[in-house]
């Protein structure tokens, strides 16, 4: 989420001119839509409805890939909800890359191939802290 928001406020600029807010909100939102494919993750407790898509596909698989984020962009220009399509997108790239940093990685080409872009960063260490500590700070600085 702490990247997504950092990714909304240097894309909001330059997408959304006068729907700075939404955008980001969007953004924001379209950052959890990833972990959808894992049981205890933040969308599925936010909308627990969703959850049943963790039955069906595996955690890190297809809803951790390129191509969620280029079927929500290609509904969103056919329906012409163009700047949502395109904030849920980046929110959605957002986490992809931000998971890259883990050692389990994101493969986005799944399941087309299974090279997997990978990171150094273990979950719970003290790097993720420094990670997280570093994109805050981003954000602060964005902000004043
Ligand atoms: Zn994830």
């Amino acid at each position: 989420m702490a990247i997504g928001l950092l990714v909304a406020l240097i894309a909001a600029p330059v997408l959304a001119s006068d729907q700075k807010v939404v955008f980001v909100v969007l953004v924001v939102f379209g950052s959890l839509l990833p972990d959808v494919d894992h049981k205890g993750s933040k969308i599925n407790r936010l909308l627990p409805v969703t959850k049943l898509v963790a039955t069906f596909f595996r955690h890190r698989g297809f809803f951790h890939s390129i191509f969620p984020p280029l079927i929500i962009l290609g509904i969103g220009y056919y329906y012409e909800f163009i700047l949502v399509a395109q904030a849920l997108a980046i929110g959605y790239l957002s986490h992809l890359l931000s998971d890259s940093f883990t050692k389990l990685g994101v493969n986005y080409l799944y399941p087309v191939s299974q090279f997997r872009v990978m990171g150094f960063i273990e979950v719970g260490t003290i790097w993720e802290s420094v990670l997280f500590a570093g994109v805050i700070l981003s954000i602060v600085i964005m902000l004043i």
